[in-house]
């Protein structure tokens, strides 16, 4: 019953292998530069010590079959035969209009993904070499195809278009498919359990703010609608990405500048949010840093975040006419008291109110809201591979049935 779940980014492979009888995390690893000079693996079995080591790996394929040997090595393994492997559970990032929830892999999914690149050409491409390098490698095993978009399918329309002509969508499917899905469906469903109440019955926020940040309106458990977009450059400030603004800011920059559409989208998602405000760094440990000695670019990078995550809250809280809890999640979200902090000031007229000791906590389960507050405030950590292991084991017992 053990499950594999596979994330593989253009030059990445992160795996972890599940018990799913127990949901207990038996290993997991890093291959990091992977068709890039100076690979190297991380690998930890949980009861030895941490493997690191470099290795030569020109491709995915190489890396799956090194990650494999790791696992039933006799120091470093978990298992005592590949066999052992029920199924394997890919994260993919774009499943387009295509997919609303995860599916087991067939000839026709992965041509169906295959026509997700162009709405995704930096990540799709390495899903896909993750799956076919697992279908090449271990072909009796099944492969599940998890989708980074596949929970805000539910948004209605009027949420994912944009007042730009309707041939847009209709040609080149120009709409907000919204990102992050895993984590928002995780949190959601996490902090329900925690408020011991159903999720269908709740309006929830979910903040994930990482490097990588969205803002997502859980209706019923539902999404109905959240701030990423077509792609993931809108909603709050990011480590490098700009957030919202003004799509004729950027046509002036191209033309001031004499751009084109690459340059300019390399600012837009490379030297923009947190780094591009402050000249410091994308990280906000270093941006904190840095507003603690007076920094004023520094400070004013926090001010926008902070506010922007308070505006989104309460855009969601209209939009769903109500509002039962706010959830912090991701890298920022489960650490930052200061954002977390600032993002609540204010928000007592909706019935949210921030206990500042209880917000001391730092990466692990936890209600921040005062005791009086009407909606709960909850610091929740994500955890997208256990979604992915649990939607595979769930998609192959139904199968074997
Ligand atoms: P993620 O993308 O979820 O891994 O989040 C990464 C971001 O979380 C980093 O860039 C940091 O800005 C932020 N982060 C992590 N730990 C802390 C911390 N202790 N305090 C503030 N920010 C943190």
């Amino acid at each position: 019953m053990k499950v594999l779940v596979l994330n593989c980014g253009s030059s990445s492979i992160k795996y972890q292998v599940f018990d799913m009888r127990t949901e207990e995390v038996l290993a997991k690893g890093l291959i990091e530069r992977v068709g890039i000079e100076g690979s190297r693996i991380k690998h930890q079995n949980m009861r030895a010590e941490e493997l690191k080591q470099d290795v030569s790996v020109p491709n995915h394929k190489v890396g799956v079959k090194l990650l494999l040997d790791l696992l039933v090595d006799e120091t470093h393994g978990v298992l005592k035969s590949l066999d052992e492997i029920v199924a394997v559970g890919h994260r993919v990032v774009h499943g387009g209009e295509a997919f609303a929830r995860s599916v087991i892999v067939s000839k026709e999914v992965l041509d169906a993904v295959e026509d997700c690149v162009p709405l995704a050409p930096l990540h799709n491409p390495a899903n896909l070499m993750g799956i076919r390098a697992m279908m090449d490698t271990l072909p009796n095993v099944p492969q599940v195809a998890v989708f980074d978009t596949a929970f805000h399918q539910t948004m209605p329309p009027h949420a994912y278009m944009f007042g730009l002509p309707y041939r847009c969508y209709k040609e080149y499917k120009v709409r907000r498919y919204g990102f992050h899905g895993t984590s928002h469906y995780y949190v959601a469903n996490r902090a329900a359990e925690m408020l011991g109440r159903p999720v269908e019955d709740l309006k929830i926020v979910t903040c994930h703010l990482g490097n990588g940040s969205s803002l997502t309106a859980v209706d019923g458990g539902k999404s109905v609608d959240t701030s990423l977009g077509f792609g993931t450059v809108p909603g709050v400030i990011m480590g490098t990405r700009s957030g919202d603004l003004d799509p004729t800011a950027i046509l002036y920059i191209m033309e001031q500048e004499g751009l084109d559409s690459k340059a300019m989208s390399h600012i837009l998602h490379k030297e923009s949010g947190l780094l591009g405000l402050t000249g410091i760094s994308s990280d906000l440990r270093d941006v904190e840093a840095a507003a603690e000695s007076q920094n004023e670019r520094a400070l004013l990078a926090i001010e926008m975040l902070a506010y922007g995550v308070r505006k989104y809250i309460g855009a969601y809280a209209a939009a769903m006419g109500g509002l039962d809890a706010i959830v912090f999640t991701a890298g920022i979200g489960e650490n930052s008291d200061v954002i977390r902090a600032k993002a609540c000031e204010g928000l007592a007229f909706l019935g949210a109110k921030l206990d500042s000791n209880k917000n001391k906590v730092r990466g692990k389960e936890a209600f921040i809201s005062t005791d009086d507050s009407k909606v709960a405030i909850l610091v929740v950590p994500t955890n997208e591979e256990l979604v992915i292991a649990r939607d595979t084991w769930a998609l192959v017992s139904d199968a074997a049935r």
